[in-house]
């Protein structure tokens, strides 16, 4: 074991985080758990929301020094155009980077503590580096952070946009159940730089890539994923739910600190009494919509638990959170807690929580899934509409707010998911969903493993 242990850490994997928090997380699991299987890990990663390399003692961090423009650090940016930029400013960086750790293998020749480079991998949606990754001659495995059922949609969408679908409850051939409203979708965006950028992310994978690892598991994306490796003919390893699987602490990949306070708050409450409410760490709502949670969480008469974060009402404040509407404090003062960025793992494995009004991020659906706690649905732009249809569609774990956000349906819809009969039958379903998820298997990991230690240094 020892012995083979040793082999494996002369591979060193080479890996490069979109610098988000939904995707920095769950690539800073799969560093975790690539290191606790015996390989080397040094991450890659830009000045702008770098990790901390306190926290992840084990790997090495390298910096890649970008140049990023405004477009890309500024809140509010038009996302599309945000990524493009984005990957623009990234590649050369990246490139030299990767280039000095290889020279450093010409250098250092079999020194086993530093290992050479046998392959990297790159998030999906950083298309320049994943090209320049296989330009210099390195195997390069494309991460995707999102599920499997939105990657498919991503291959698919040339076609689609040549296609011309414009009716938005049309059921799209080959993806059902998603209609033509759920494909990625960023309001407001550009629609060519959004279409720009997708041909390019499943251009670089189909010219570039040797391998595709996905965040996700077969209990639940089976078929979803049996298309995918036809389609692409190449190894494709579902190593998820990463959080599960890597079992590296929440703490360790959040960009912002946690609230922990209202775990003791929760501790108070009955169980399955708690409705949890968070957008993620981007997603933002207009004035209007925001006041309408506000006062249909009120109206609901159900206890919550809200992540108000800085930033989350579009055009506002960016350092502190939104000001919450007059008199509502005092409305909820016994009912409510209201933090700025909650532990949000534990919070979804606490008893008293009894469902999660989500955004529907792909991180928060599968760590929803695997607590098995039933969701209120609100999609705002990206993959989530995607992901929103398979919790009320194809797992039937969830319904959705509302078409609009507006008080008396909030709190309708609330009751609805917390104490109505409904709600427990999605909740059912998400009980057996997370015994599905608790079993998801390593074999996936095996095989990525083996792929990895296989390749040549
Ligand atoms: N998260 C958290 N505390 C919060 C809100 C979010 O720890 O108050 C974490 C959450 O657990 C998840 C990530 O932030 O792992 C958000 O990722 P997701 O893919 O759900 O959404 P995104 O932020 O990328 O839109």
């Amino acid at each position: 074991m020892a012995g083979q242990e040793q082999r494996r850490r002369r591979h060193r994997v080479v890996l490069f985080p979109l610098p988000f928090q939904g995707h920095v997380t769950p690539m800073l699991q799969l560093a975790a758990l690539l290191h606790s299987r015996g390989l080397a890990v040094t991450v890659l990663h830009t000045a702008f929301n770098a990790p901390d390399p306190a926290r992840h003692p084990e790997l090495a961090f390298v910096p890649i020094h970008e140049a990023l423009p405004d477009e890309v650090t500024c809140p509010g940016a038009d996302i599309a155009r945000q990524l493009l930029a984005l990957n623009t400013a990234c590649e050369a960086p990246f490139r030299d980077a990767l280039a000095s750790l290889l020279l450093l293998r010409g250098r250092r020749g079999q020194d086993q503590d530093q290992g050479s480079v046998a392959c990297a991998v790159v998030d999906g949606q950083c298309y320049a580096a994943v090209d320049a990754a296989a330009q210099l001659g390195v195997p390069v495995l494309a991460l995707r952070t999102d599920s499997a059922a939105t990657f498919r949609t991503m291959l698919a969408f040339p076609r689609l946009r040549d296609a011309g679908y414009e009716m938005l409850d049309e059921l799209v051939p080959d993806l059902e159940p998603l209609r033509v409203r759920d494909l990625i979708r960023v309001d407001g965006s550009d629609a060519d730089a959004l279409c720009g950028f997708i041909a390019r992310v499943a251009g670089a994978v189909r010219s570039s890539a040797s391998g595709v690892v996905v965040n996700t598991f077969e209990g639940i994306e089976a078929p979803e994923l049996a298309k995918i490796r036809r389609e692409l003919s190449l190894p494709v390893f579902a190593v998820g739910p990463l959080h599960l699987m890597s079992r590296a602490p929440a703490e360790q990949t959040t960009l912002r600190a946690p609230d922990g306070g209202c775990l003791a708050w929760l501790d108070t409450r009955p169980p399955r009494s708690v409705l949890y409410v968070s957008l993620g760490s981007v997603a933002t709502v207009g004035h209007a919509a925001f006041e309408e949670m506000a006062w249909g969480l009120a109206g609901s008469g159900v206890p919550f638990l809200w992540v108000v974060r800085p930033g989350l009402v579009a055009g506002g404040e960016e350092e502190a959170p939104p000001p919450l509407p007059d008199g509502f404090s005092e409305e909820i003062k016994n009912r409510g807690k209201i933090v700025t960025w909650a532990p949000q793992r534990e919070v979804l494995a606490h008893a008293a929580i009894g469902a999660f009004w989500t955004h529907c991020g792909w991180n928060s659906t599968l760590e929803s899934v695997c607590e098995g706690v039933p969701m209120l649905v609100q999609p705002c732009f990206a993959d989530q509409t995607v992901n929103a249809r398979y919790v009320t569609h194809v797992w039937g774990v969830g319904m959705e707010v509302g078409e609009v956000i507006e008080r008396g349906i909030v709190a309708e819809a609330v009751a609805k998911v917390m104490v109505g009969e409904e709600g427990a039958r999605m909740r059912e379903r998400a009980h057996r969903l997370k015994m599905e998820a608790s079993a998801a298997t390593s074999l996936s990991i095996d095989s990525l493993i083996h792929y990895i230690s296989s390749l040549p240094t």
